[in-house]
């Protein structure tokens, strides 16, 4: 990957070392270009992968409050077919769901095959915002790095392709967008006090993050931090991923929909052959 930085299985992840302000060298027209080339390129595969019918996508999606998990849902998503999307967000769980355990919720809205799935936060609050609150004893949380990655060790072995992204920005930008959306009245109803309680904990939340993204980073199942400062390059950076973990896959949908059609070719041909058979009976 060009612009995402790939959590290498086995290795410590740490996110000072990683830069949310990174461009890539890049102008914001020139990144608007190349997304736009890659947004292009995930229309045609989904339109595969939906017909093929072989393997469903799932993008899990996390970060801090303002990270920008609903701007990259709404522009990387922007060219698919809403047939076959269909987003989830995980909010504080039900009493319901608590009375569960955590990924009962998960498993029944993963993808099926054809279909993307995105999750706006995931299971990986389980370890995060669960962690940081204490919300359950130590051991408790601490087992579940291991129940996450059985669970997506058996989505990928039976046909999902995840893609999990951390939208990565700074503390300071996490401030500026905070502080703008109080300016702007028209978005007043997106301030929570809520996100400014959960930024006094930014420190909490960076060792969470840091200790998900290094225990769960699977070949199966890798992680990617995508530099989230600048939206246009997180725009950039994830379809960029999209479509590099997808483009092996294509030969795959590629036969499935050639038998498909030799199939339905050959009932046509037989229905023909049987019309043509009728109509020369004396
Ligand atoms: P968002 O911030 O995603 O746009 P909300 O403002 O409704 O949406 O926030 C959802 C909240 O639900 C977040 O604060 C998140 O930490 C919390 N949440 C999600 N999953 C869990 C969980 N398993 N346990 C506790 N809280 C959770």
């Amino acid at each position: 990957m060009h612009y995402a930085h790939t959590v290498i299985p086995g290795t410590q992840v740490r996110l000072h070392d990683i830069d949310p302000d990174a461009s890539g060298g890049l102008t914001k027209d020139e990144g608007r270009e190349r997304f736009a080339s890659f947004n292009a390129t995930l229309d045609a595969m989904q339109e595969e992968l939906y017909a093929a019918g072989v393997h469903a996508l799932l993008l899990i999606l996390q970060g801090m409050d303002t990270a920008g998990k609903d701007g990259a849902i709404r522009n990387v998503m922007h060219n698919l077919n809403p047939q076959g999307c269909r987003v989830e967000s995980f909010k504080v769980p039900t009493e319901e769901e608590l009375a569960h355990d955590f990924l009962w919720r998960v498993h029944k809205v993963v993808p099926r095959k054809g279909m993307v799935g995105v999750f706006n936060r995931s299971h990986y609050e389980d370890v995060l915002v669960v962690r940081v609150h204490s919300l359950v004893p130590e051991h408790v949380w601490r087992a579940r790095y291991d129940q996450i990655n059985a669970f997506e060790r058996l989505l990928t072995d039976t046909g999902t392709i995840i893609v999990k992204c951390f939208l990565h920005i700074s503390k300071d930008e996490q401030e500026k967008r905070l502080l703008a959306r109080e300016q702007d009245v028209t978005k007043a109803w997106k301030l929570s006090a809520g996100d400014w309680r959960e930024r006094e904990r930014w420190d909490e939340y960076m060792a969470a993050y840091e200790e998900a993204l290094t225990r769960c980073s699977t070949e199966y199942a890798p992680w990617y931090i995508i530099p989230a400062n600048r939206k246009w390059y997180r725009d950039l950076a994830i379809s960029e991923v999209l479509v590099e973990t997808l483009r092996p896959y294509r030969d795959d949908w590629q036969r499935a929909l050639d038998a498909m059609s030799q199939a339905r070719l050959a009932e046509l041909q037989a229905f023909r052959h049987q019309q043509t058979a009728g109509a020369t009976r004396p």
